[in-house]
């Protein structure tokens, strides 16, 4: 759902990439809550799942943020600073970091996810609590004396906070660590 308020600052278009879509959806920008207008960006269904999806191949698409981050609204800035800042690796992407101005207050929600640790699968997606995963190939549990096989399942996983590798699981009973490079999100 996507509120009024927000459909009226958007006028049909993606405010990342100005797509016209009836379409619109509502990103809430983390680590807020969404609550308010103010915490939230509407997307076109491109945009909402490029961001969610940690692979770089998108990085022609993000070109639109050059623009976006001129936006006079924080949550539009915010999203527009964090994707620029992964693809610094791109001159075009540096231009508008090096060149933009934001408020304290703007300055440091953009900030605020940058220590946090991710967790991604071999595919690049982002790894979540609770997520389930598959095996991509077979593993030689160390202690256990069994192997997992490729293709298990593995249900509501743990992440490891102090180490963005490592994820837990229930395999065969036994909570066993795994490397996330081994896994697919299910
Ligand atoms: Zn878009």
């Amino acid at each position: 759902m996507i509120s009024t308020e927000l459909l009226d600052r958007c006028q049909g278009q993606c405010e990342l990439c100005q797509a016209k879509t009836e379409t619109l959806e509502t990103y809430i920008v983390p680590p807020k809550t969404g609550e308010n207008v103010d915490e939230q960006v509407g997307l076109c269904p491109d945009c909402l799942t490029y961001i969610n999806d940690e692979t770089s191949l998108h990085t022609e698409h993000w070109r639109c943020l050059t623009e976006a981050i001129w936006s006079p609204h924080p949550a539009v800035q915010v999203v527009s600073y964090r994707i620029l800042k992964s693809l610094e690796s791109h001159a075009w992407a540096q231009d508008p970091l090096s060149m933009v101005y934001f408020d304290e207050a703007t300055q440091e929600w953009a900030e605020s996810l940058e220590d946090a640790v991710r967790h991604v699968d071999s595919n690049g997606n982002l790894l979540t609590q609770g997520d389930n995963v598959i095996l991509i190939k077979d593993l030689d549990v160390k202690g256990a004396n069994f192997t997992a096989k490729q293709g298990t399942l593995v249900k509501k996983i743990n992440l490891d906070m102090s180490n963005p590798q490592y994820i837990e699981g229930k395999i065969n009973d036994q909570y066993i660590v795994i490397l996330t490079q081994y896994v697919k999100k299910a």
